[in-house]
């Protein structure tokens, strides 16, 4: 069942379906097209920088039918001093989607 609440990329309306168990939404949007996203990635981003949710809209726009553009918080370690992504975006393919 779809819902709608306001795209974490753009702002705009967007539909979404709720998959695995509910930790991850994927989306549909007019603007950023498609892409999955966790719930704690959703609220990473929510709480960063504009430049990472236009980042993100732009790879989103790229997703295919083959590829869709997948937005998960990194569990790279965070290290003393040196700079790491909070977010991880990557292209999954449709089949090995949740
Ligand atoms: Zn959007």
């Amino acid at each position: 069942m779809q819902q709608t609440q306001a795209c974490p990329l753009c702002k705009n309306s967007a539909e979404f379906d709720s998959r695995n168990h509910g930790n991850r939404k994927h989306f549909w949007c007019i603007t950023c097209v498609e892409f999955q996203i966790s719930r704690v990635a959703e609220d990473l981003l929510a709480s960063s920088i504009p430049q990472w949710r236009s980042q993100n809209s732009e790879k989103a726009k790229q997703s295919n039918q083959t590829e869709v553009w997948v937005i998960t918080k990194s569990d790279a370690p965070r290290e003393e001093g040196v700079a790491y992504e909070v977010l991880k975006g990557e292209y999954i393919l449709r089949s090995e989607l949740p």
